[in-house]
């Protein structure tokens, strides 16, 4: 039953991933072979080093204890899945001390794990901190975080359950518990149970064995469908992401195209080019990066609580273009799944039925997004691909950016005076 649990899990896990993959690569290719050093840096600075989380010092000091406490747990896992295959007990016991230390260490950091999710639990459920309760974050994506809130405590006290029942039946000299590992914390919990026959105490201790490892793979599998899909994405995400000053816009390459050809600086080959898209109306025409940047998010807010758009009642949410992105993602990923290989048409698109023409001219373009997400992820560019494709292939920008437009084309001036009476109007 392990063995077959174990396969399922991981299958299932490849094929979420697999699934992830091809709706990545729905984006348009970019070129990610530059600037090596500096990739490799942000990497290990945002997402091993978690060095912007720090910003705001509780929550990073509470995501620290998360993250930290997770990922080295899951060592145990380890050993949990060597003993379910080999139907032994505690198989790294024959470490002595070291796995005492070891086995001390993953209690010490399951606590603090439960402190840090109550605590967000707190935060977000009773003390309602008002970037958790954005329109955006209505439904299912509330209740994706609540989930996982739930299932780390779960985890971790059944982490602990196990410990303590474990701890009983060492001193009860019952077999196979062999007296190994230390329990700093379990043994505090462990007078709960010190009242139970040892029948009792074994069938606990196992239901909390298999409870952990069961729950490991289901919130392994879980996380495609969740927001904590950036666990495993913060990395190729701070990897890949465009190196470049964090305002810094960049140019079409159909635009600098049409623009070369029109100037006589490179020559038509006279070659069938297909039809260039200008800026982005679906997932399609965005990059693979910035699919990746949207199913990276975790939806903590931060860019919506420093939006001045945001702050001054816009309808514009930079979360929400995040999370649009990536809920587009997975339907036109679905789609194509469900229709062997092709995209069906479905009469939406990324640009209106998700995100409107008025959020996306609601952005002053500051970037202040960009500097306050902990991943550096840029909604800033989608709003930007977005808009190019309201005033190139749609021709639909605002009156007033319009007649600016035209005054710009006219006279170089946004205002439309004559490049002669700049001095003049200066003066007045
Ligand atoms: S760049 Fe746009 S979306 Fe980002 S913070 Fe500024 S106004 Fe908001
Ligand atoms: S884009 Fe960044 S700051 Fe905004 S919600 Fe996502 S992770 Fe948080």
């Amino acid at each position: 039953m392990f063995i077959l649990l174990v396969i399922a899990g991981i299958a299932l896990f490849v094929r979420n991933m697999r699934r992830l993959r091809h709706n990545i690569r729905l984006g348009t290719v970019v070129d990610t072979s530059d600037h090596k050093r500096e990739r490799l840096i942000r990497m290990l600075r945002l997402a091993l080093g978690q060095g912007k989380m720090g910003v705001r010092p509780v929550a990073g000091l509470l995501h620290l204890f998360v993250y930290v406490g997770f990922i080295i747990i899951n060592i145990e896992v380890l050993e949990i899945l060597i003993d379910g295959i080999f139907s032994t007990h505690r198989a790294f016991g024959f470490m002595g001390g070291f796995y005492n230390f070891l086995i001390g260490a993953f209690e010490c950091l399951a606590l603090l794990v439960l402190v840090g999710v109550v605590t967000f639990y707190i935060r977000r459920n009773v003390l309602k901190i008002s970037r958790f309760h954005k329109k955006e974050l209505q439904g299912s994506a509330q209740r994706d975080a609540n989930i996982i809130l739930y299932a780390e405590m779960v985890m971790m006290s059944l982490f602990l359950v196990m410990n303590a029942c474990d701890y009983l039946l060492q001193i009860r000299e019952v077999a196979p518990y062999a007296k190994v590992g230390a329990f700093p914390v379990s043994q505090w919990i462990s007078p709960l149970f010190a009242s139970f026959s040892t029948p009792v105490l074994i069938a606990i201790e196992r239901t909390a064995w298999w409870g952990h490892i069961i729950g490991i793979f289901a919130f392994l599998n879980y996380l495609y469908y969740s927001k904590h899909l950036h666990i495993l994405l913060a990395f190729p995400y701070t990897y890949y992401a465009p190196v470049k000053p964090k305002g810094e816009l960049n140019n079409l390459p159909s635009v600098t195209r049409e623009v070369q050809l029109m100037l006589g600086t490179i020559e038509d080959n006279g070659a069938e080019e297909p039809t260039p898209t200008f800026g982005a109306s679906d997932i399609m025409h965005l990059s693979r990066t910035q699919l990746l940047a949207a199913y990276s998010c975790t939806e903590c807010g931060r860019c919506t609580d420093e939006c001045p758009a945001n702050q001054t009642g816009k309808l514009l949410s930079p979360r929400k273009i995040m999370m649009d992105t990536r809920r587009r993602t997975q339907e036109v990923g679905e789609n194509i799944r469900k229709h062997k290989g092709v995209f069906q048409p479905d009469n939406k698109q990324l640009l209106g039925d998700y995100i409107t023409p008025e959020e996306l001219w609601a952005c002053t373009t500051c970037a202040a997004c960009v500097e306050a997400c902990p991943m550096e992820i840029n909604p800033l560019s989608i709003i930007m691909d977005m808009r190019r494709y309201i005033v190139m292939e749609q021709s639909a920008a605002p009156t007033s950016l319009n007649k600016m437009m035209t005054q710009i084309e006219n006279t170089s001036s946004p205002w439309g005076y004559h490049p002669s009476e700049r001095e003049k109007v200066w003066k007045e």
